[in-house]
């Protein structure tokens, strides 16, 4: 149990209700938030739930009272899980890892960079500016990633539209010497189109309020953001600001980025490049396709020459690019004019492959920066890592689509890795201490993983499989061969497999079961989505740049047509197989968890809404994560520990014991207040079952202390 903090703030453990029930857990939950208490553990977990205002518990005071501590000394906090991560890859030599789940909205974002500056805050006592270099960089990265992969949403002002996952290594002294990012699908559809009241990707808006004129210029670009198409689209520019909370500044963040990028080590040239590939973009959603008879035109051809300004290539190149396809037929290769909708639907394509690749790049450029070099593990010892993975959470819109299907995919993956590791890590411990245990039933949700992924019948696969066909494959024929593949699947149904059911809506629509609740996707855009076509004419086009830096982002424009062959994987095949190399990845470490939890949808300060919670307790698993650790044993120390806390309420261990060893003199106390039947004795830690002993043993010492 916590110290210094009193009952009137609620429990600061769930596993220390007096019984587990939903009642009991959001009650305790409530009140905690409204006494400005975000953060309650189960167990090792955290569960945090967004406060919507700033909270002063982040300070360098803080920082100094989680440092080095064990977990229950203090209040709940990010800073105590991040202590012990640290601790663990420290004093063991282990790998860990930090995940960290929740709805959008819900404060992952924010708590993964608490996390960042509290072990930057902790780390190099002696100051070495090798080190500084590098946890500048690691910060600093951060702030060039959120300009490009975030974007505002109605959900979340600055929502996170990639999934992140950054290991910090340390050196044998446990300094922090270098990182690597992971980043999981951009939401890259976004760079065209936008949900009313929702914004492009910051960089956009950066770029166009904050470059300074002459920049501006030289891209082509008005200081006006409703001029540029692809970004006007939800209407949404300015963001408003909410209660207490300051909110975005595009012109001065352009700043802020432009200096990280520097500092991170981007060269001139490469920032240069960056703005031209968003100016590019700009313009590309403002050329406008017409016809004349059978011809497909540009109508505003000047955007044209624009546009071959940019991309530093000849501008009939740009316009072939645009309006034609090259396509070999047998042994001939021919231009094949598009007709007004695919020239469209090319540009589309171009302007988020460009995004996309741009992102890749950006990251892959600070890995390059901030990846370990030249560490010799014979003479400096294993380095080790820590691992925060910050991740898009459990999304429900009104319209589901392809996106929202891999993302929701992705948390039954890391659900599925909450069970196997947190049940595992329990049962291990009390193998490891010699206690004998019995199993507790949960949802095992790996019939839903299962579902997706599975070979041959998930829905990936069948995806997949209808994108193979060389015909021309619908939408509603990849629906159909679902409904054949999956009739009796507990967790798959449709329209046509359920017409009676009243929440099935749309024809169009299948609708999984997942462990977080029911989800209705709609199959419009599956298959394009999946197949992710750009017109090889377009990759070819910009490898042929005479700016190195963007010919360099697209190597594969190198093959001429008659040399591309292979299929591309599909886009649901490759981040099936991202979440599975994350997910072990992740499960070769040691865990910790955080799990957020979103009060509102107003971003309100004071709003508890208790049911909005109460179904987000739910699908996360809380309360059988709760049970799970009840179940075994609520609480567990180590002997020296305990006796250091307890030891005053025993004439046997008061001041000293004289017993052979601090497990004696444990039974030795605990006999004597009477919980012998409720504690069990490991070969280095006692296990107390109820928390009530803890309780009646707290009283007993505040008796006396
Ligand atoms: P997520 O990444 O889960 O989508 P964010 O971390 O971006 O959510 O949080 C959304 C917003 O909520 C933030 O922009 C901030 O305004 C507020 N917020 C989240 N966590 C905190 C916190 N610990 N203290 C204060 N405000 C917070
Ligand atoms: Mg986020």
């Amino acid at each position: 149990m916590a110290e210094h903090e009193s009952l009137e703030f609620g429990k600061a453990d769930f596993v220390l209700l007096d019984n587990v029930s939903l009642e009991e857990f959001m009650a305790n939950l409530k009140l905690r938030f409204e006494k400005g208490r975000i953060y309650t553990y189960i167990g090792e977990v955290v569960v945090s739930v967004n406060p919507y205002r700033a909270m002063n518990i982040y300070g360098r005071d803080t920082i100094e009272q989680y440092k080095g501590r064990e977990l229950y000394e203090r209040p709940p906090h990010l800073f105590a899980i991040a202590d012990a991560a640290y601790k663990a890859m420290k004093r063991r030599n282990k790998d860990t890892c930090i995940v960290i789940s929740g709805e959008s909205g819900a404060g992952k974002t924010e708590a993964s960079k608490y996390i960042m500056q509290y072990i930057a805050a902790i780390t190099n006592p002696s100051q070495r500016a090798e080190v500084e270099r590098v946890k500048n960089m690691l910060l600093k990265s951060n702030c060039v990633l959120e300009a490009f992969g975030n974007a505002k949403t109605n959900r979340n002002d600055n929502s996170s539209r990639f999934g992140k996952y950054m290991d910090i290594n340390f050196d044998f002294k446990g300094d922090p010497i270098g990182g690597h990012i992971n980043n999981y699908l951009l939401e890259k559809s976004r760079v065209i189109f936008q949900q009313e009241g929702e914004r492009s990707f910051h960089s956009f808006y950066q770029l166009v309020k904050g470059a300074p004129d002459a920049q501006l210029r030289s891209l082509h670009i008005q200081r006006d953001p409703t001029a540029y198409t692809y970004i006007k689209v939800g209407g949404q520019i300015k963001i408003v600001f909410s209660i207490l909370q300051s909110s975005i500044n595009d012109s001065a963040d352009f700043k802020a980025v432009t200096d990280a990028m520097k500092v991170i080590g981007f060269t001139t040239e490469e920032i240069q490049t960056v703005y031209k590939i968003l100016a590019t973009i700009l313009h590309l959603g403002n050329l406008k396709f017409g016809s004349d008879g059978d011809v497909t035109l540009i109508e505003n051809s000047k955007l044209v020459s624009v546009l071959g300004d940019l991309l530093s290539t000849k501008d009939e190149n740009v316009e072939k690019a645009l309006l034609y396809r090259t396509v070999a037929t047998g042994r001939d290769v021919i231009d094949k004019q598009h007709t007004h909708q695919e020239a469209s639907y090319g540009r589309d394509a171009l302007a988020k492959a460009i995004y996309e690749r741009l992102f890749c790049w950006i990251v892959g450029r600070i890995n390059d920066i901030i990846e370990v070099k030249n560490y010799d593990a014979r003479v400096h010892g294993k380095n080790t890592v820590i691992g925060v993975l910050d991740i898009y959470g459990f999304e429900i819109f009104q319209n589901n689509s392809f996106e929202q299907f891999c993302i929701n995919y992705c948390n039954e993956k890391l659900q599925q890795l909450f069970i196997q590791l947190v049940l595992k890590q329990e049962q291990e411990e009390y193998e490891r201490e010699g206690i004998p245990w019995k199993h507790i039933d949960y949802f095992n949700n790996q019939i839903i993983v299962d579902l997706v992924e599975q070979q041959h019948k998930g829905i990936f696969a069948v995806l997949d499989e209808a994108c193979m066909n060389v015909g021309k494959v619908t939408d509603e024929m990849f629906l159909q061969a679902l409904n054949g593949k999956l009739a009796k699947h507990a967790h798959y149904t449709s329209r046509k497999l359920s017409p009676t059911d009243k929440n099935l809506e749309f024809d169009r629509d299948f609708r999984i079961r997942h462990y977080a609740g029911n989800v209705a996707y709609s199959v419009v855009g599956f298959i394009d989505k999946n197949k992710d076509t750009l017109f090889q004419d377009f990759k070819r086009l910009l490898y042929n740049s005479s700016n190195p830096v963007l010919k360099a982002m697209w190597p594969e424009g190198k093959l001429s047509i008659t040399e591309v062959t292979k299929r591309p994987l599909t886009a649901a095949t490759l981040f099936k197989n991202s979440m599975i190399s994350l997910v072990e990845n992740l499960a070769r470490k040691e865990p910790y968890y955080v799990r957020c939890i979103k009060p509102n949808d107003v971003k309100s300060p004071l709003l508890f809404e208790h049911e909005r919670c109460k179904h987000q307790v739910e699908y996360l698993g809380l309360l059988e994560n709760v049970r799970v650790r009840r179940a075994g044993f609520a609480n567990r120390q180590l002997y020296p520990r305990f006796l250091q806390r307890y030891k005053m309420i025993s004439e046997f261990t008061w001041p000293n014991h004289d017993l052979p060893s601090d497990k004696e003199a444990v039974k030795r106390l605990l006999q004597g207040c009477g919980f012998e039947h409720d504690v069990a004795y490991g070969k280095t830690k006692v296990f107390i079952r109820t928390p009530r002993t803890i309780f009646s043993l707290e009283e007993q010492r505040a008796e006396m202390v």
